[in-house]
């Protein structure tokens, strides 16, 4: 089962148009990943949270937390972006966090030491890690801190209702927090078939579009019985700086990849994405991709885009390299059967 994960960056904000000392450089390092201790997964969603410049730029403010010693994700993640930052080594060893990672996780038997485990969901866990310890006070489906990270900048509120537009009748909202939007490949690929037959060429505003249509789900009856089939609505509540979609394979074998790489764009406007966005801040958002995750051949590795020097770079472990058009590059590996993509948006 492979995967793909894509981040990105807002267009020409951060980068070449903001004077040199405003922007913080993030130096390219390599992480170690030595035979049988399969820290791929740990290694890609730590170089997309180093190069994630909101990321980093926000967890560099942040200095008390609950302390959790030797277990502490948090103190870890300082430590190895310090790193990142000042060492001179070209290769990092990611053991500490992977072993922190290790212990808190212990009792549900995830990210287990020498155990190959999931990129996006420990990207996932390690966000709400940072939520558990600078705002534990604050639930996480409530949270409100201003300095938390993860549900400030990458959490998406929503909600989820049915409404019928013949008699009028509402499902009961059902609120939720997301940090990763998923979306079925199948249902990807099958939109954008259907949409390209009623236009012209693909627009810009095509993907989020594509997304939106792409993650209704299946038609449901009318609350009151009316006779109306009904899909869900989701509606965004707040401002995300990052988003993060998950492409996700319906079946271990998939002949979608070549179709679902032609589906991807680049830019994603959050108005297009949802069926209603409250938020004025939302609705006027264009996210651009900054980089990708892939499992394939059992390994991840991770394409991202550098906004200081305005390059994709590849990363895979202690293996760093420039690249030129992460998308064009995956389209062109041989024999990918099924992909499963993750994308994150970035303002
Ligand atoms: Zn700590
Ligand atoms: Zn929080
Ligand atoms: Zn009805």
């Amino acid at each position: 089962h492979h995967i793909l994960k894509f981040v990105l960056s807002c267009a020409g904000g951060n980068g070449m148009l903001t004077p040199r000392t405003m922007t913080s450089i993030a130096p390219s390092k390599g992480l170690s990943n030595e035979p049988g201790q399969n820290s791929c997964f740990l290694n890609s969603a730590l170089q997309v949270l180093w190069h994630l410049d909101i990321f980093r730029r926000s967890f560099r403010q942040l200095t008390t937390h609950k302390c959790m010693e030797d277990s502490c994700i948090f103190c870890a993640l300082k430590s190895i972006f310090a790193q990142f930052q000042y060492s001179s080594e070209k290769v990092l060893p990611s053991d500490a966090l992977r072993s922190a990672l290790a212990k808190t996780f212990q009792d549900e038997q995830r990210f287990q030491l020498g155990i190959m485990d999931d990129a996006a969901e420990c990207f996932e866990n390690i966000l709400m890690r940072i939520h558990f310890h600078i705002a534990e006070e604050t639930k996480e489906d409530i949270c409100t801190a201003r300095h938390c990270i993860p549900h400030q900048k990458f959490a998406m509120t929503l909600f989820e209702q049915c409404v019928c537009s013949s008699c009028g009748a509402s499902s009961d909202p059902l609120p939720f927090i997301q940090m990763v939007h998923y979306i079925s490949t199948t249902s990807l690929c099958n939109q954008a078939v259907k949409m390209l037959e009623t236009r012209e060429k693909a627009t810009p505003g095509m993907f989020g579009e594509l997304l939106r249509n792409a993650s209704m789900g299946d038609l449901r009856s009318c609350p009151s019985q009316c006779g109306q089939q009904l899909r869900m609505a989701r509606v965004l509540l707040n401002s995300p700086e990052i988003i993060t979609i998950g492409l996700v394979w319906d079946s271990e074998q998939s002949d979608l990849a070549e179709d679902v790489i032609h589906t991807l764009g680049t830019c994603l406007r959050l108005g297009d994405l949802f069926y209603r966005v409250t938020e004025e801040k939302a609705r006027q958002s264009e996210l651009y991709l900054v980089g990708m995750v892939c499992y394939y051949g059992k390994h991840y590795s991770t394409f991202f885009f550098q906004t200081k020097i305005r390059r994709w770079m590849y990363f895979d472990d202690a293996h760093v390299k420039e690249v030129y058009g992460a998308v064009l590059v995956v389209g062109h590996t041989d024999n990918i059967n099924q992909l499963t993509v993750y994308l994150i948006y970035y303002l």
